[in-house]
């Protein structure tokens, strides 16, 4: 058991209902353990987690928030993640299916283009090894691992499954100002996520935030794994600029990536409660 953190929370967590490794009962053991006060189940364009890490949080006397992370339309990957505080989050549903079938045309294109390249691998293989959950590119990396074709997760993306590689596809994905429509109408907060992979200079990343806040962005993940102590400084003054709230995480997958600790990321991550504190007030 590590030392308790009491105060700190961690609002950016996968689970096996995406590409977690962890269910979302473990997720919310570990975060009790780890002494958080509270942590988000933010899945990839799934909330089927949200209700078993719930009922867990009720039991553990964790504060469970129910989240989403959307990756939307954008020259490089921007992902924008969605907070709920009550049950109208259901109304997400609709726009979660097209996401998940959008995914069910992709994962074909990406399991033929690796045939082709000389792999034995069948999109059997990957829904299997997804469990029924939301397929997503992992679980192909992981397919790849335990077939002896690549000796780890990252060179699957590095040599095949990342964006310029031979085995990328993109899948159709809904435009920022969409993304952000969709979760403000099912009652939730819709927050930048780790702004640091967005690769803008600040200039570029102030008029990007300027244009999102007109389209109803409510908050930037401040706090992140990636993201250095200058990295949060620039995110919060933007946050101060143009009324963002901010918030925090560390994206923990499990053993997916295994450098990637809850709460605490590769081991300076802190984010206070207060950051959930200001984002609860905000829902209207
Ligand atoms: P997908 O949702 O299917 O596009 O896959 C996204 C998932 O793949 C996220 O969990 C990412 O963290 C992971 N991912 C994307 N690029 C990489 C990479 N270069 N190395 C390792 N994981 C990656
Ligand atoms: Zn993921
Ligand atoms: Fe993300
Ligand atoms: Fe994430």
């Amino acid at each position: 058991m590590r030392p308790a953190i009491k105060g700190l929370i961690d609002l950016h967590a996968h689970t096996t209902a995406s590409d977690g490794t962890l269910s979302p009962c473990e997720l919310v053991r570990l975060a009790a353990e780890s002494g958080l006060q509270a942590v988000a189940v933010t899945d990839h364009d799934t909330m089927n987690g949200v209700k078993e890490a719930m009922e867990e949080g009720r039991k553990t006397g964790v504060e469970v928030v129910a989240g989403v992370e959307i990756g939307v339309e954008f020259k490089t990957e921007m992902h924008i993640l969605g907070y709920f505080f009550d049950d109208r989050c259901f109304r997400l549903n609709n726009t979660l299916e097209e996401l998940k079938r959008n995914r069910n045309e992709r994962n074909p294109k990406i399991v033929k283009k690796l045939k082709e390249l000389g792999f034995d691998i069948s999109i059997e293989e990957i829904v299997n090894e997804a469990d029924g959950n939301v397929v997503g590119r992992p679980h192909i990396a992981k397919v790849l691992l335990k077939k002896g074709y690549v000796g780890s997760i990252q060179e699957a993306f590095d040599k095949y499954l990342s964006s310029g590689r031979p085995a990328y596809f993109e899948k159709d994905k809904l435009s920022p100002a969409v993304g952000i429509q969709k979760i403000t109408e099912a009652g939730g907060i819709p927050v930048l996520a780790h702004p640091v992979f967005l690769n803008m200079s600040m200039e570029r990343l102030d008029e990007l935030l300027k244009e999102l806040a007109a389209s109803g962005l409510k908050g930037i993940e401040a706090y992140y794994t990636d993201h250095s102590a200058d990295d949060t400084g620039r995110f919060l003054r933007l946050a101060i600029k143009y009324n963002l709230l901010a918030t925090g995480g560390s994206d923990f997958h499990g053993s997916l990536k295994d450098d990637i600790r809850l709460g605490c990321g590769r081991g300076n991550l802190k984010v206070p409660y207060e950051l959930l504190k200001c984002l609860k007030s905000a829902v209207i």
